[in-house]
């Protein structure tokens, strides 16, 4: 195998984390999405992921596209390998590299030289392929401060790399360096952008989804699964905890004033939610919720959703605007998935005048009819867990 992928490591180098967790835990996330590409060996060395072929059949453009997806990558290239020598690393260069050597009008040559024994320094090495690349490129003048395009050459242990500029990676934090939350995974836009927004800060991720059966359909249950799957790229494999909801909302409806409906009923999701915190050891939930949208979204109503739980609730798409958050949920690919249209268990039950403003008091009294904790029990117990690879 001539050709490898090198990938920048992220804020590590900024944040006060620890260096080894964090490429421990990026090496282990990489290991885990290269499986279905073949074998590779991934280790790193000088705030580099090196990710090497081990057989002929491994599929590098497949395991490229996925490591694009890894969170805690800044940058990522290929490399082509290639003999010791500063004529091979030309000749590579010119072969690899044609396109975007044709392409730019300034560049420069970097040298890195791990293989003390190379009988040229790096300046000589830089030097010399670049006056050559120079007179062989009319288009290309040489600029060492602001390059278009840098072909950079390390001379390693075993072979010679020759790579250019690296891509944008995915950005963030190894998924799993910063614990574990529960995301409340509707069929919406918003709930899959929150979730991937929270992973990428390296938090790993137990879905939940209320599935309102048979007010809402298989579909609309299949459609959340997808989008679980749309997201596995990126969070890696996720367990979903379907739960039960229908009793809970026909009990509400039986019950409680209509116009309070979505109110209580966000107050049992977050109860549930952190039911299933505490049975995976997760440390926040998450929600697709974004001021202003709707009813249920006001300060008031996210005063009397967080009133029933302890753990912090995060929010990362509250201060978004739509286009915002669909202009996220188009780049990873679950926008087309979550405007299908199948009901979700709130539009069902939606009051025709929900409450803005709930009164003090008034949702106590309403919910002092309910006997909660059965309630959350029974919920609880029919939790029906579906895990998702990616
Ligand atoms: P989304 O686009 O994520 O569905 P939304 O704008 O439709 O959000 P709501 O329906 O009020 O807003 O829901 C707010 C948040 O509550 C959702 O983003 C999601 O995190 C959670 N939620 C709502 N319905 C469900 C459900 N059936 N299962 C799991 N979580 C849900
Ligand atoms: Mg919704």
């Amino acid at each position: 195998m001539d050709e490898i992928i090198l990938l920048k490591l992220g804020e590590i180098v900024l944040k006060g984390l620890n260096r080894r967790s964090f490429e421990d835990k990026l090496i282990g996330n990489a290991q885990r999405r290269l499986r279905p590409f073949g074998k590779f060996r991934v280790y790193t060395k000088q705030s580099t992921l090196y990710v090497e072929p081990q057989e002929d059949s491994c599929n590098l453009d497949g395991a490229y596209e996925a490591m694009k997806r890894l969170f805690g990558v800044v940058g990522l290239s290929r490399a082509r390998a290639c003999a010791k020598d500063k004529d091979a690393m030309l000749k590579t260069a010119q072969e690899y590299l044609g396109d975007r050597l044709s392409a730019a009008r300034t560049f420069k040559v970097e040298s890195k030289r791990a293989d003390k024994t190379f009988p040229m320094t790096s300046i000589q090495l830089s030097q010399y392929v670049g006056g050559e690349l120079d007179e062989l490129y009319p288009n290309l003048k040489v600029d060492v401060h602001h390059p278009e395009l840098t072909v950079y050459l390390e001379v390693r242990d075993y072979a010679a790399y020759v790579h250019a500029d690296p891509e944008p990676g995915a950005g963030g934090l190894p998924v799993g360096i910063n614990g574990r939350a529960v995301s409340l995974l509707s069929g919406g836009i918003d709930s899959p952008v929150a979730s991937w927004m929270i992973a990428k800060r390296g938090i790993a991720l137990e879905m939940v989804h209320f599935f309102s059966y048979p007010y809402t359909s298989e579909e609309a249950k299949q459609k959340v699964l997808t989008l679980a799957k749309l997201l596995t790229p990126w969070c890696g494999r996720l367990m979903v905890h379907v739960v039960p909801f229908t009793a809970i909302q026909e009990e509400l409806r039986r019950k409680c004033p209509e116009e309070l409906f979505t109110i209580l009923m966000r107050r049992f999701m977050m109860r549930i939610a952190e039911k299933v915190a505490e049975r995976t050891k997760s440390g926040a939930i998450v929600t697709g919720e974004c001021l202003g949208q709707v009813a249920s979204q006001t300060m008031e109503a996210m005063k009397a959703t967080s009133a029933v739980c302890s753990l912090p609730i995060l929010r990362p798409v509250v201060g978004m605007d739509k286009e915002e958050i669909v202009t996220i949920a188009r780049k990873i690919n679950t926008f087309e998935t979550s405007i299908l249209p199948y009901e979700d268990c709130c539009t069902v039950f939606t009051p025709r005048h929900p409450r803005l403003r709930p009164l003090p008091g008034e949702i106590e009294a309403a919910e002092a009819e309910l006997d909660i904790d059965a309630m959350v029990a029974q919920a609880v117990e029919g939790i029906e867990r579906i895990k998702i690879d990616p």
